[in-house]
């Protein structure tokens, strides 16, 4: 069985021709597949019920469905724990803001990076998301909460350069106007820093916004915390992001969650404005989030405001993240790990 969602245009075209039937029948089954993000082959109600039935027999809708829904009391964000065709567990954050609605994805189920202060790495790496699971996370949640989404951000669970092909090929589906006609300017990736897949996103010549969580200003820091930072180095990450910056001409972004003590001196902030000094850059401050099993403890309002100051007085561009649905545990692998275990209503509202 091959999963039909995930196939390109061409690709379908191509099925459909096989299967004897004429040219528009690709374009109705992709509308209804990506447009409409239908969960199912008797939703197409224009295909007659034996081109239905044949469709069946050779492919599927991978299903995602909504297991629990979290909704924060504080502001508007909802986080969804999707639960997957084969029943493994993957996390979504629709956040409001002014400009409109922003979607957190998943990419993977788990992950292989094992950055210490991350829930999403805890229980290791159990397999890639293909380009429909993706996709479905955000049409379940539009179709969910009545919403358009207009913004993507890769930054739930998983690596996404480490799911590279399937990225983006999800990518360019949510670009493709026939589907949900989302700008490539605004879609956001964030990688750990795997520097040749950064080169390679260079590319493919989509201008989607890039960031690195870059959570130190060396390697000696970088390294005790991310241990991809043994394999790509600090001047080797950052490098592949100027270079990024450079050849497609779209601002990157650094991620830095402070963590009390390890990262977020007055000298660290120095140290990090030299390495990005010249650079189109901004630079996320975001205080870590609290993960039972990590341990690791937040930055003092204090020390955040201070980082953040150097920085920007040095001519680096630099904000505090604004932490939204912070009662639902809304950063990422936190859901999943809990239903693993087996507690996951613990901040149910
Ligand atoms: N693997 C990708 C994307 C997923 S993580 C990456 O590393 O960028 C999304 C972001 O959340 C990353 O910047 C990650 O470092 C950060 N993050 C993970 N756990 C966190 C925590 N406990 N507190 C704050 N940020 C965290």
């Amino acid at each position: 069985m091959t999963d039909i969602k995930s196939l390109s245009y061409e690709e379908l075209n191509n099925a459909v021709q096989s299967l004897g039937l004429p040219r528009f029948r690709a374009g109705q089954i992709y509308s209804w597949l990506h447009q409409k993000g239908v969960q199912g082959f008797d939703e197409m109600t224009n295909l007659s019920k034996d081109l239905r039935l044949s469709l069946c027999e050779e492919y599927f809708i991978p299903t995602v469905k909504i297991e629990d829904k979290y909704t924060s009391k504080i502001d508007d964000t909802v986080k969804y724990l999707f639960k997957l065709y084969d029943g493994e567990y993957i996390e979504s954050v629709v956040m409001k803001y002014k400009y409109g609605y922003t979607i957190c994805i998943s990419s993977q189920v788990g992950c292989k990076m094992g950055c210490k202060f991350c829930a999403s790495t805890l229980a290791g790496f159990k397999r890639n998301l293909m380009p429909s699971e993706m996709e479905s996370q955000i049409h379940i949640a539009q179709r969910d909460l009545g919403i358009r989404i207009s913004h993507i951000v890769l930054m739930g669970i998983g690596e996404p350069l480490d799911n590279y092909d399937n990225v983006i090929k999800f990518i360019r589906t949510v670009n493709n106007d026939n589907g949900l006609n989302i700008s490539m300017r605004d879609i956001t990736l964030s990688t750990c820093g795997i520097v040749p897949k950064i080169f390679d996103l260079i590319d493919e010549n989509i201008p989607i916004t890039l960031t690195l969580s870059l959570h130190a200003p060396n390697d000696e820091i970088r390294s005790k915390t991310m241990p991809v930072n043994d394999k790509w180095c600090v001047d080797e990450a950052i490098g592949a992001c100027k270079e990024y910056a450079k050849k497609t001409g779209r601002r990157v972004s650094f991620e830095y969650t402070l963590i009390n003590g390890v990262n977020d001196s007055e000298e660290n902030a120095k140290e990090l404005a030299g390495r990005l000094k010249g650079m189109l850059c901004h630079v996320n401050l975001i205080p870590v989030n609290d993960v039972k099993e990590r341990g690791n403890v937040r930055s003092t309002d204090k020390s955040i405001k201070r980082f953040c100051d150097t920085l920007c007085k040095l001519g680096i561009n630099a904000t505090i993240r604004r932490t939204l649905g912070s009662d639902i545990n809304a950063s990422c692998g936190q859901l999943r790990r809990r239903k693993n275990e087996g507690d996951a209503n613990e901040n149910c509202c």
